[in-house]
């Protein structure tokens, strides 16, 4: 709404010698919160004054901390709360009534899955919400000097130079020799996930088992991979995928059902096969580090399945019914370094073009699950996939680079008819999920428990950013 007054105010800001007014550093933090796309589009000219950035740089740092020092004073008084709690069940055990018992059982019982989900906010919300922003401010400062590059770089032909620029050759070039070798690697460390009892059950629905095999396999004869595609989709509400070594191909039902439409989710396996063909997990680690992998994974695993400590993750994995996965695989299995991941960005943009879908798929996918808080269920994509702004521009890079291809698919109604199957399975799913007892909460009949936050909940209204104080300085026109 206020776009046109905002490019007004920003060319006064611009203009004005002296600090900037407050008000425009405002507008500058709502910026934030368009899409990556929107701001590439907007940010192939600089539009916001150096000292501006700087100050919402401060600020959106003092935000980061403040918003941690509140859910951290939190957290210390529920520790608090609870101890008093557990001191009192210890000292007065013996004169307690039934009721008083049930009353501290249950306020243990919700202390304790308060405390967790707090720390969840502390430990992933936050600092995910945060890098986000920084990294669209990131964008803002740093992309009109990186697009006259890239414009440079088109006009020269310089483009034909950079690293896998023989976009025409993909399936026929070489991006790693000995893919096949991989495949004993990749069974193996099947073979130990399912003994661990840490893979989730395999979805049954054939149609959108069907669906996902195909499109993988649709992108896979378009690749550089060159070992068979083994696609298994797990009936977990996480959202993650995952590629083993040698092809094994692991879609988890919550990763579909987060996608808005097919190149989304083929932007996201065009990325995990990535892996695949580079070979990321072979150059990363040595055969034998497999095994001391797996010994971590199935002592979460047993964590999981005795109920013992129950810790962030766990929690979650316990309450929602996923097992975060990518929590227990090492990142070595799956080939991530800073490195590896800006490869796999730069081969699966390649892939999911050369596929014929919208290449800017897996950038859409990316930053709805950077912005939203409900970004919960997929904090092992996160942890698998580092900094934001170098990615984004790397993607953005090497898209000005490909050759421009007609009518690229967005989506299909075959997409649509297995989100409508899945839509069934999920919510059957949480039905079911709903009567599971759980581990969490062996005291029954307790007050309903109000949650720290919702998954879809926004960052802005768990920690409203400090607002700015009425400023002296002249305000900017108004809208
Ligand atoms: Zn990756």
């Amino acid at each position: 709404m206020c776009t046109l007054c905002l490019v007004t105010t920003v060319s006064g800001a611009q203009l004005r010698a002296g600090p900037p007014a407050q008000s425009d550093v405002d507008g500058l933090l709502q910026e934030l919160q368009k899409p990556y796309l929107d701001l590439f589009r907007a940010s192939m000219t600089p539009r916001f004054a150096a000292t501006m950035l700087e100050q919402a740089r401060r600020k959106l740092t003092e935000s980061r901390e403040q918003c941690l020092r509140r859910f951290k004073a939190r957290a210390k008084g529920q520790e608090r709360a609870l101890a008093v709690a557990q001191d009192k069940l210890r000292t007065q055990a013996s004169r307690l009534s039934e009721a008083e018992r049930h009353g501290l059982h249950c306020e243990i019982q919700n202390l304790r899955v308060a405390r967790s989900q707090v720390q969840m906010v502390i430990d992933h919300a936050i600092p995910v919400a945060y890098q986000n922003r920084e990294a669209k401010l990131d964008l803002i400062e740093r992309w009109p000097a990186e697009y006259v590059a890239i414009q440079q770089t088109l006009a020269t032909g310089a483009q034909r130079t950079r690293r896998w620029s023989d976009v025409e050759d993909i399936g026929f070039r070489e991006v790693a020799r000995d893919q096949d070798q991989d495949v004993r690697d990749g069974e193996d460390a099947v073979k130990q996930l399912r003994v661990t009892g840490l893979l989730p059950r395999e979805l049954e629905d054939d149609a959108v088992r069907g669906y996902v095999r195909q499109l993988a396999e649709r992108i896979a004869a378009r690749s550089d991979v060159h070992v068979p595609l083994r696609v298994t989709v797990l009936d977990s509400k996480e959202i993650n995928a995952f590629a083993l070594p040698g092809g094994f191909l692991f879609v988890e039902r919550g990763l579909v059902e987060a996608t808005d439409d097919e190149a989304q989710l083929a932007g996201v396996l065009a990325h995990e096969m990535s892996h695949v063909a580079a070979r990321h997990a072979h150059k990363l680690m040595q055969r034998e580090t497999i095994a001391s992998i797996f010994y971590q994974a199935a002592q979460v695993a047993a964590v999981i399945l005795t109920g013992g400590v129950v810790g962030v993750g766990m929690y979650y994995a316990l309450q929602y019914g996923f097992y975060g996965l990518g929590l227990a695989i090492d990142l070595k299995l799956l080939g991530v370094s800073r490195e590896f991941e800006l490869e796999a960005d730069q081969l699966g943009a390649q892939y999911a073009w050369n596929a014929g879908y919208d290449t800017t798929g897996f950038v859409r996918f990316f930053d709805k699950m950077a912005t939203r808080v409900g970004y919960v269920n997929g904090i092992s994509w996160f942890h698998s996939h580092p900094p934001f702004y170098e990615r984004m521009r790397q993607i953005q890079r090497e898209l000005a680079f490909l050759p421009a291809r007609p009518s690229p698919v967005v989506t299909t109604p075959a997409f649509d008819a297995m989100k409508a199957a899945l839509a069934r399975i999920s919510a059957r799913a949480t039905e079911e999920e709903a009567k599971r007892p759980s581990l969490v909460a062996p005291e029954q009949g307790c007050p309903p428990l109000p949650p720290e936050y919702q998954p879809d909940q926004p960052i802005d209204t768990l920690c409203p950013p400090p607002r700015t104080p009425p400023s002296s300085v002249p305000s900017s026109p108004r809208c």
